[in-house]
């Protein structure tokens, strides 16, 4: 059932220098699986409406474009 696959992660980042806010910094990511793109997740600086994922949006999405069910819980 385990096959090695190759996951390659491309950390995106964007900036953007506004006169009047000063700059601001967005991050994203492209996936490819096995040289193939899995995911896009382009990242766009702007002071009024930025698009930028954090590491751990990156990796949920990899687990759902996976076809991955997390369930998550915690210890008590
Ligand atoms: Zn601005």
């Amino acid at each position: 059932m385990l096959t090695h696959n190759q996951l390659d992660i491309r950390w995106l980042s964007d900036v953007c220098r506004c006169e009047t806010c000063g700059s601001s910094w967005a991050q994203g990511a492209v996936v490819e699986l096995d040289g193939v793109e899995l995911l896009r997740l382009s990242p766009s600086a702007h002071c009024t409406d930025p698009t930028s994922y954090t590491e751990e949006f990156v990796y949920h999405s990899i687990l759902k474009a996976m076809d991955f069910t997390v369930k998550e819980s915690f210890d008590e």
